[in-house]
């Protein structure tokens, strides 16, 4: 087990403090008619380019001035492994909340967490969620990559579960949702497999599940038009549709494997099959690639699952380069930054159907979301990866979130994320914790 307190003294604590009570004034200054409350209509009219945040919803945010005599954040500890790591925030008034860290390579993540993330945060109010976010990419503005957002969206997962706790809400509630069902679609994350054998698999998931919707995977990772193996794509679309029938909508997923000529000729094919969303066809950091895929095709093309950048999303809405937006809530660096993404693609006339393809806490984190948001798309992404071939997600919780009921998962009315993180996982991980001196 390892310990360690965090190396900040009292004098870069109160720097901290008054750079982040400066950065949620300029929150509050976009809603001087309410000073002392956040609320989602206020959000609705907000100009969501702009570079401050505001929380939706989420009344317990308060006035800044309260801000004064909050409970401050003063623990944060991680429970890593590989592929998971969960963290536990504390403030300093006992409440707390747990969250997750982006998975895979998620010990990274939770290095990251402790070395860029918590320094910024310990010593905060712990309710003024919407600051630390805004705030934190800036004091790190040298790191614009993945890590730090993949860190950050630990810190405010766990600051909602907090949040939720304490009002005795659920997470989608506090962001303006309601608890209750969400269509699932079954996502299949394999290319190792015959089109046969996938057929067959989602053939018995429909009728164990009642799912009446499935992905499945064509071309190959970033393949450059080579198949993961010749002809797999052509074969696999129509075996599919043959064997679930007219009625079963179908997704595929192409993570980047076609240049835009090959997708506009493989996409006509997904047409004529009914097929209704085509996600990443084009190498996703080729924007325009992917826009011109989108122009030829009727389908829905979608991507954004491995966007962190907000300038980035701005640009790929406004062309618009995809139909749907697919944020990853732990990638992009949390709720906030999710629904912001999700705001832009409303004002654009865009549905949100994030990324989650896990059972990890990213499903949770997206089903509370969709309840959330005016422009969820038609359904949640819901692996239907077994411990075969995810392991790594088993016995992650006393009680699992996902259980499917006629092809619907439902986001419980618990407080927080409404899941207990299961006791014997958290044993058998790394530790870690930074925390204000006693
Ligand atoms: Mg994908």
């Amino acid at each position: 087990m390892l310990s360690r307190v965090n190396g900040l003294h009292a004098g870069s604590i109160v720097g901290v403090l008054k750079s982040r009570l400066d950065s949620a004034l300029r929150g509050v200054d976009d809603h001087s008619d309410h000073p002392t409350m956040f609320c989602h209509h206020e959000m609705e009219a907000r100009d969501v380019t702009k570079d401050s945040m505001a929380p939706p919803g989420w009344s317990g945010c308060g006035a800044v001035s309260a801000f004064d005599q909050a409970p401050v954040i003063n623990r944060v500890e991680t429970f890593s492994r590989e592929f998971v790591a969960f963290v536990r925030v504390s403030a300093s008034d006992g409440t707390g909340g747990w969250g997750q860290v982006s998975p895979y390579h998620a010990d990274i993540s939770a290095q990251v967490l402790h070395r860029q993330v918590v320094p910024w945060a310990l010593g905060q109010p712990a309710s003024d969620i919407a600051a630390l976010v805004s705030s934190i990419p800036e004091h790190e503005h040298k790191f614009p990559g993945s890590y730090l957002r993949r860190a950050l969206a630990g810190l405010e997962t766990a600051l909602w579960d907090r949040a939720g706790k304490i009002q005795q809400k659920s997470v989608c509630e506090l962001l303006g949702g309601t608890p209750g069902p969400i269509r699932a679609y079954g996502s299949s994350m394999r290319r190792d497999i015959t089109a046969q054998a996938e057929a067959e698999r989602l053939v018995a998931l429909r009728q164990q599940f009642g799912f009446d919707a499935f992905k499945f995977r064509v071309g190959a990772e970033c393949g450059h038009d080579v198949d993961q193996w010749p002809g797999r794509s052509e074969e696999i679309v129509p075996k599919v549709r043959r064997a679930l029938g007219p009625d079963v909508s179908l997704l595929v997923d192409g993570n980047g494997g076609f240049s835009p000529s090959r997708a506009i000729t493989l996409g006509q094919m997904l047409e004529d099959e009914g097929v209704e969303h085509f996600e990443e066809p084009c190498l996703y950091w080729e924007l325009e690639q992917t826009r011109e895929v989108t122009q030829a095709l009727s389908l829905d093309v979608t991507g954004g699952e491995q966007d962190c950048d907000l300038a980035t999303w701005r640009r790929m809405v406004e062309m618009p380069a995809v139909d749907i937006v697919q944020p990853d809530v732990c990638y992009v660096g949390g709720m906030l930054r999710a629904m912001k993404v999700a705001k832009m693609a409303q004002l654009q006339g865009l549905p949100c159907t994030p990324h989650c393809a896990n059972l990890s806490m990213v499903t949770l984190f997206t089903m509370h979301l969709l309840r959330a948001i005016p422009n969820a798309g038609k359904y949640l992404e819901f692996s239907i990866e077994g411990p075969e071939y995810y392991p790594w997600q088993e016995g992650l919780f006393v009680e699992s979130p996902f259980t499917v009921n006629e092809g619907q998962v439902t986001v419980s009315d618990k407080p927080g994320w409404g899941v207990e993180i299961h006791p014997d996982w958290l044993a058998d991980t790394t530790y870690q914790v930074s925390e204000l001196p006693h």
